[in-house]
């Protein structure tokens, strides 16, 4: 019995060697080692030996099992090893490439425009004031006292949703919304949003804009509110040594109208392409609320006053950072858009 164990161990370990695959060792463990394996079959035969033999056929036994399981588990250390390299192999693996960069989003030129003019009339005391972007033909123009024949409907070529229906011209229709809301409050708001005019696209004009419109209704409220507002925004936003000019000026909806202008921040006043050789450039269109606008808004025009202010947004963009042309504030190319 001790040669069988003898060859035993000798042809199991021959099997083992020949292994080429960690797939296969399982099933030499089973056939060699397990419940029903071999060596444990040729070990029931023990109960028929002599006494004097059992130990030592035994010892030999356990000698032999603790041999397989040692070559067992080096077997499979080698081939384990021998697989992690081939694989590595077929698929080359550069641990020294960099990682792919995270895709980092940055925000639109013209909401940054925005946070930071809402930023300085936050300083100010305005609200800010949400009205949609589709308007009825009442709040866009009759309440602000455009009526159906008034020539200043020239000004604005509209883009209609029905005869009742207009896609907001610009954002003053905002007032009448926001005066019917806080009434009998006074009111110190910014309106800003989108609107839209049917123009043609050119590169010095889109026919989707950004607006942000001011209002202030209160009691006592006059010009030189109106002008103070402007200047600390002006010279905010383009720096404290900002000269401005005013400007006598039409709009329906407020009385009088002004055009407020400052030296252009280009060539410092001196003229150039830009400021069309004039050293002034356009910042706001403002004046005091019209009476008959105030009283469509329900404040009784004879205890209340009010200014209201209209101011580009990309309009300051380019001029800032000399852009150009402004369908690319639409185009969505990211090649523009990276650059700020
Ligand atoms: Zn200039």
């Amino acid at each position: 019995m001790l040669e069988e164990l003898e060859t035993l161990q000798t042809q199991a370990l021959a099997t083992l060697e020949q292994i080429g695959g960690a797939d296969a060792l399982p099933q030499w463990y089973r056939t060699h080692l397990g419940r029903k394996g071999n060596l444990t079959e040729l070990l029931r035969g023990l109960g028929q030996l002599a006494p004097e033999e059992r130990p030592a056929v035994g010892q030999k036994g356990n000698a032999v099992k603790k041999a397989l399981e040692e070559a067992f588990a080096t077997r499979q250390e080698i081939l384990r090893e021998a697989e992690l390299e081939a694989s590595l192999n077929a698929e080359p693996l550069d641990i020294s490439l960099p990682g792919r960069p995270v895709a980092m989003g940055r925000l639109h030129l013209t909401t940054r425009m925005l946070r930071q003019m809402r930023a300085i009339f936050a300083e100010m005391g305005f609200q800010v004031y949400e009205a949609p972007e589709v308007e009825t033909d009442e709040n866009n123009f009759e309440l602000l006292n455009i009526p159906p024949y008034h020539p200043a409907r020239d000004m604005w070529d509209t883009f209609r949703v029905n005869d009742k229906v207009v896609l907001r011209t610009h954002t003053s229709p905002g007032q009448i919304r926001c005066m019917r809301e806080y009434h009998p409050d006074p009111i110190r708001v910014i309106l800003p949003g989108k609107c839209y005019r049917y123009e043609q696209i050119t590169p010095r004009s889109e026919h989707q804009f950004f607006q942000v419109e001011g209002l202030a209704v209160g009691h006592g409220i006059r010009m030189t509110d109106l002008i103070g507002t402007m200047a600390e925004f002006a010279r905010t936003m383009h720096g404290p040594d900002r000269r401005l000019r005013i400007r006598g000026s039409y709009f329906p909806f407020t009385e009088p109208s002004i055009e407020m202008d400052m030296d252009c921040i280009i060539c410092e006043g001196q003229g150039c392409r830009i400021c069309k050789y004039s050293g002034w450039l356009e910042v706001a269109g403002a004046g005091m609320v019209h009476p008959k606008v105030l009283a469509n808004g329900g404040y009784d025009p004879a205890e209340w006053s009010g200014f209201a202010f209209g101011l580009g947004v990309e309009r300051p963009a380019m001029l800032h950072h000399g852009i150009e042309d402004i369908r690319n504030f639409y185009a969505n190319d990211l090649r523009f858009l990276r650059q700020f």
